[in-house]
């Protein structure tokens, strides 16, 4: 059921793993950027995470819209804003209902992928966040069209952001700070990415 409590363990597994992975992804970011998106995502989550306990609003769309406004304060950075756009845009897109259909969290995920590709102006192939979240959000409404249950999509959306995030690895950056480094980007997976894929599958979990 796609109720307030899932998506509270959506983002309590979303903060455990971006905390568990911290180091993993502040190492990624080593290598093609500046060495600070795991430190980024765990700080933001962490604040989430105190925030919500403090006052948590009623219903998915309430709460991920107040996850996302305070993602978006809270962590500087390219991911910060970006992520707390996806997140704003879902809790927009689920509205007021105090129970998600799947098709509506398939809406979400469109949508917040294309504010995504907005705001940064990228699109896949960037080697960018994009290039997990796309094929999430396209796996997930394929699943669904296909007659397959939320968990079933949710699984299909997992593993497509993991291996889009894995293919980002031969990819030339595009945009983003990575982009500087120009051909030297090749051959570094994504640290956006392959959050993104960390995400999706905390997503998928929370099913359970
Ligand atoms: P910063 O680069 O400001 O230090 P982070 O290190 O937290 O921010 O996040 C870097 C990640 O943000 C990149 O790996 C990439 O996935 C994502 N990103 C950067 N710029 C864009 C963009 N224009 N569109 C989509 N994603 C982007
Ligand atoms: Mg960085
Ligand atoms: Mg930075």
């Amino acid at each position: 059921t796609l109720d307030q409590a899932f998506f509270r363990r959506f983002l309590d597994r979303a903060t455990s793993v971006v905390t568990a992975e911290a180091a993993h992804l502040t190492e990624l970011d080593a290598a093609i950027g500046d060495a600070d998106h795991g430190i980024n995502l765990k700080r933001g989550f962490a604040s989430i995470a105190q925030a919500l306990a403090a006052e948590a609003p009623e219903g998915p769309g309430a709460l991920l819209t107040a996850a996302g406004v305070h993602l978006t304060n809270t962590v500087g950075g390219a991911a910060g804003p970006l992520y707390g756009t996806v997140l704003r845009r879902m809790g927009k897109v689920l509205g007021e209902e105090a129970v998600a259909t799947p098709e509506a969290l398939g809406r979400a995920l469109a949508a917040a992928v294309a504010s995504v590709r907005r705001l940064g102006d990228s699109a896949p192939g960037d080697k960018t966040m994009v290039d997990a979240l796309q094929p999430a959000a396209d796996a997930y409404a394929e699943a669904l069209a296909g007659g397959g249950d939320v968990v079933v999509a949710l699984d299909a959306a997992a593993r497509a952001a993991r291996a889009g995030a894995e293919a980002t690895v031969p990819l030339q950056a595009r945009r983003g700070r990575a982009s500087y480094l120009g051909e030297r980007s090749i051959g570094h997976q994504d640290p956006g990415a392959t959050s993104s894929a960390l995400l999706i599958t905390a997503l998928y979990e929370a099913t359970d």
